[in-house]
């Protein structure tokens, strides 16, 4: 679907797969002006095909896309634009346990000039890959690295906007996480390097006490990290199986002390690509700690069960989430 200044959205196509002619002059490539949602399409037992909570991403794409000034999509036509890909390519949506249909709708600049301003021209794409079981082993714990030298976003910059340049940022600090041996980032901020924002491509939940009486608290929306699609729903799932939630800041020091003293049991990091993910272990300059047990926990496993159950319509959705593709 295009966008032209002066004209709105126009031409929406379903085509092929294939390559795009870009002009060197493109504005994108100089001046980033791109942003991006993640998404997925689940089979349902009656065979069916559902989305789960389109709705949040075409909010979050139209934020994203007010961020970088660039026009905003209509929600109905974001969504309209997921059900007719997912329709087109519905034999491509699994069948097998905790499998789906990844999509990614995108948009960015297509007028080309080397001038610095908002382009008046613009091209939304969508496009679709099958995703497997994320820990097709049986779900292993991450190792982390947190990151003192490289934050991902600033006050008053792009953090809370799904936009390609964050992930650039990130990447230098991903290396360095890799070269630790650890398999993530944790972004702290940039302010004060103390207070955990989230990690990677997935946000933080951090889980005090055990049984029906755990707390689970996720870091605040700070307004320089991404506001979750899934951390969103598991603060709701969470308090249905009873546990207590809390939005709040939560410090390295926190984080270190609480694992210290037993009361910190669990942490998990949660996302569209991987649901739920246990951090299994803390590395950063000064300090090296093992989360908990190291092993996926107890709450971790039984909130990650109760959304893929969500999900794939093993259990009833009672809150409305999983959108039919008709
Ligand atoms: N933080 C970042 C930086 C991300 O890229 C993502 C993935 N979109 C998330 C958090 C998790 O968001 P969601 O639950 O909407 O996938």
């Amino acid at each position: 679907i295009r966008w032209t200044a002066g004209r709105g959205w126009h031409d929406a196509q379903l085509v092929p797969y294939g390559p795009l002619e870009i002009d060197p002059a493109n504005m994108t490539l100089h001046y980033g002006q791109a942003v991006f949602e993640g998404l997925k399409a689940y089979r349902q037992p009656d065979g069916g095909i559902s989305t789960f909570r389109p709705e949040r991403n075409a909010a979050r794409f139209r934020a994203s896309a007010r961020r970088l000034a660039m026009p905003e999509l209509p929600d109905e036509t974001f969504i309209a634009a997921v059900e007719a890909l997912v329709r087109q390519d519905a034999a491509w949506v699994p069948t097998e346990a905790e499998q789906s249909l990844y999509l990614r709708p995108f948009m960015f600049a297509m007028e080309n000039g080397l001038g610095v301003k908002p382009a008046n021209e613009y091209l939304f794409m969508l496009i679709a890959s099958p995703a497997g079981a994320y820990f097709p082993g049986g779900v292993k714990p991450v190792s982390v690295w947190l990151s003192k030298e490289y934050v991902r976003a600033a006050p008053g910059g792009t953090g809370a906007a799904k936009c390609a340049g964050n992930y650039a940022a990130s990447l230098v600090a991903q290396a360095q996480a890799a070269e630790h041996a650890c398999d993530q980032v944790v972004w702290l901020d940039a302010a004060e390097r103390r207070w955990i924002e989230e990690m990677g491509g997935m946000n933080l939940y951090f889980v005090y006490g055990s049984g029906e009486k755990a707390l689970i608290v996720t870091p605040e929306l700070t307004g320089s990290l991404l506001p979750g699609i899934t951390r969103d729903s598991l603060l709701t799932l969470a308090g249905d199986l009873g546990y207590g939630t809390a939005e709040a800041r939560i410090s390295v020091g926190d984080w270190q002390q609480g694992n210290a003293d037993g009361s910190l049991t669990e942490v998990f990091a949660c996302g569209t690509a991987a649901v739920i993910t246990p951090v299994g272990s803390v590395k950063s300059t000064d300090a090296n700690w093992t989360v908990g047990s190291g092993e996926p926990g107890e709450v971790t496993m039984r909130l990650r069960r109760a959304l893929l159950d969500i999900q794939t319509g093993a259990a009833e959705d009672t809150h409305g989430w999983m959108h039919p593709i008709a």
